[in-house]
């Protein structure tokens, strides 16, 4: 399978388990102890295996971009910082609207095709909306028990995330 050009994620319930406008109280601050936290103290985590995978594609030499809607921007960035996520990523488009916007610009920063793209997102209306550009994706979702369907000679996936987040890393490998 060709490699894809580009490997752009979303952040909310993608590299981490909540909304960061919603659910976790910006600022953030790292402890001497290297733990992550809220305004409030609450210590915040991405999901485990995200630096592997993000580490895998950079072996791969697949460039990494972000794509948030939230309207926290400045803790998100915040948050890619600290969790020293921000040397992946080529790109990070964060703010509010359709990702539509978001892919426009992205393809006008890097050069790459929307038919190269590989996209990885948990909401179904951004993966609507993202592929009708033609990129290809991956929705992660939740759902009680492990399912997949997908075409084999392609990276057009709808993956249950299932009740472990290890075997959703195993398939984010095989996609790659
Ligand atoms: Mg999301």
């Amino acid at each position: 399978m060709e490699l894809p050009k580009l490997a752009v994620f979303d952040l909310d319930y993608t590299l981490w388990p909540f909304w960061v406008d919603t659910h976790v109280d910006p600022p953030f601050h790292k402890s001497s102890d290297g733990t992550v936290r809220d305004r409030r103290g609450q210590t915040i985590r991405l999901y485990p295996e995200v630096p592997e995978v993000l580490d895998r594609f950079r072996g791969l030499g697949v460039p990494v971009a972000a794509a948030s809607r939230t309207g926290e921007i400045e803790g998100a960035k915040q948050l890619l910082e600290l969790f020293d996520l921000d040397r992946y990523f080529v790109q990070r488009e964060i703010y509010p609207g359709s990702k539509v916007t978001h892919f426009e610009r992205l393809r006008q920063k890097t050069g790459v095709p929307f038919s190269q793209m590989l996209f990885f997102d948990d909401e179904k209306r951004n993966i609507v909306d993202v592929s009708k550009l033609g990129t290809e994706w991956c929705y992660l979702h939740s759902c009680p028990e492990w399912n997949e369907s997908s075409s084999p000679n392609s990276r057009i996936r709808d993956i249950c995330k299932g009740p472990s987040w290890t075997l959703r890393f195993s398939l984010w490998m095989s996609l790659i």
